[in-house]
């Protein structure tokens, strides 16, 4: 990264230098444990603001947790040995690599970034246009740029394929939140049948009115000879996944929610402009296997004449970011003495040797895997880990957050500190209070940036007549 000043002031040796990568609710966790801990810590973060998918994630109504969440990231951030560096992408193809991270000589290297790689299906037509990941959507629905200005057109019946929380917050913001207004139909594809479907019943409760119920138990009596042939019992389906069926059914006018049951795509088929409009779908067949249950293809298909399709199936850890990477994502150490012990240290499977000092936590770790409170825990518990690296390991001159601002900008990279946060978030409450509504948030990185800028300038002044 360029010519360095190192000024390692830590001179007790008790105090190491500790970078976290990525400031989602695991980076954050896991930063404010060890800075608590007394060290100096310094996290940097590919999008301006802190929060990850707790800010660009979770639904947009959910305002009261995202603002709570909001106020324990702030004053987690607040600790003056915990420095922010936001806008600042590190790994693959990126200004800042890891290398040149690690080049900067941190006793402990936490890697938090999340889970940003697509799972592929291989599928024919699988680059069409209107062919989404849940996570790019909802990336853009809750406006992280560059997302929020890119191209995510929906039409009027949209597939949906996955059957947990993220599907239902998709179909939510189709069906009731999308300022659009164009949906007609959802339809969720599920490779396995109504048992099998993971999402919350508080959540699916959001949408649970537009089930077109008349669809829904045509779909069941489909399925239903199989069902029973692996010993679930229909009757009960109220009781364990769908509660909206004991309820009685509403003639809703408006967007209709279906489900495809026991079906995975096979084919995507797009129209002369390139924009996908049918789906060729398996027939799936639902088999016990280890207590549970699995879906086996059939030779058997079905078409579905949809215009878009969003693959809300989980993410994987994106393999280009710089660590070791196997099929189930960052590989870590597998002879970690206790096999019940999560392994949080990175492990290089050609040396067979753990990369010392390197660390994985919350989504990075394991990718799609919970809510906020277990990305919390995975990260505190990963923390823990690293403190007691930290207790024998050899300190080494490390520069500091001020002047690895400095060579940033030198760089042409426009990192934003913790002090920029508070100018930004006086802008956004600005533009809220100006148009009215309870919350703003700007759309792109531009405008956070002038905003930031025009922020401190005005705030330089106000400190000028003061004095
Ligand atoms: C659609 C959706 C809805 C959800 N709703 C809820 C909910 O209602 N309630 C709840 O409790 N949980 C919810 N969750 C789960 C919750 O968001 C996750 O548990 C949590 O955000 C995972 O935290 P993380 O820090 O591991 O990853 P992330 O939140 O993904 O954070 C990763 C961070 O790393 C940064 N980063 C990524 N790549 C790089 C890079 N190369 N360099 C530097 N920084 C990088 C990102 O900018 C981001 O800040 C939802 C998840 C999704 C997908």
């Amino acid at each position: 990264m360029g010519e360095w000043v190192y000024t390692n002031h830590l001179e007790r040796g008790i105090v190491k230098t500790v970078f976290v990568v990525g400031a989602g609710p695991a980076g954050l966790y896991g930063a404010n444990k060890l800075a608590q801990a007394g060290h100096e810590v310094l996290l940097f973060n590919r999008d301006i603001k802190p929060g990850g998918l707790a800010e660009y994630g979770i639904y947009p109504v959910k305002e009261k947790m995202k603002s709570g969440l909001r106020k324990q990231f702030g004053k987690m951030l607040s600790q003056p040995n915990l420095h922010y560096i936001g806008n600042v992408a590190v790994g693959g193809e990126q200004a800042v690599t890891l290398e040149a991270l690690r080049d900067l000589g941190p006793t402990a290297l936490v890697c938090a970034v999340g889970a940003q790689g697509t799972k592929k299906l291989g599928l024919e037509g699988e680059d069409s246009l209107g062919v989404y990941s849940a996570k790019d959507f909802v990336y853009h629905y809750n406006l992280l740029p560059p997302f929020s200005s890119q191209n995510f057109s929906t039409g009027k019946r949209i597939a949906i394929v996955g059957m947990g929380n993220v599907m239902v917050d998709i179909a939510r913001w189709l069906l009731i939140d999308d300022p659009d207004r164009s949906t007609e139909e959802v339809i969720v594809v599920a490779r396995r049948g109504p048992f099998e479907a993971k999402f919350d019943h508080k959540e699916f409760e959001h949408i649970e009115m537009f089930l077109d119920r008349k669809a829904f138990e045509e779909e069941l009596d489909r399925v239903k000879e199989n069902m029973t042939s692996v010993g679930q019992d229909i009757s009960k389906l109220s009781e364990a996944t769908f509660p909206v069926l004991a309820k009685p059914a509403q003639e809703t006018p408006g967007p209709r929610l279906r489900f495809s049951f026991l079906t995975s795509p096979q084919a995507i088929h797009a129209d002369a402009s390139g924009r996908i409009d049918r789906l060729t779908l398996t027939e799936n067949m639902l088999v016990a296997r280890n207590g549970g249950t699995s879906a086996k293809a059939s030779d058997r298909t079905s078409e579905l004449d949809v215009d878009t399709m969003i693959f809300a199936i989980g993410d994987v850890a994106d393999p280009n970011f710089g660590l070791p990477y196997a099929s189930a994502g960052y590989v870590t150490n597998p002879d970690d003495g206790d096999p019940k012990r999560a392994a949080y240290e990175v492990f290089d499977s050609q040396t067979r040797k753990v990369i010392e000092g390197t660390y994985v936590v919350g989504w990075a770790r394991k990718a799609s895997e919970g809510l906020v409170g277990v990305a919390r825990f995975d990260a505190e518990q990963g923390a823990t880990h690293v403190l007691k690296y930290l207790e024998s390991a050899v300190d080494t001159p490390t520069p500091t957050a001020a002047e690895i601002l400095r060579q940033l900008e030198n760089k042409g990279i426009e990192a934003v500190p913790k002090e920029d946060l508070a100018h930004l978030a006086r802008a956004e409450e600005k533009q809220a209070r100006e148009r009215g509504v309870p919350s703003f948030k700007f759309a792109d990185n531009e405008t956070m940036l002038a905003s930031i800028a025009e922020e401190k300038a005005k705030a330089g002044a106000t400190d000028l007549v003061q004095k």
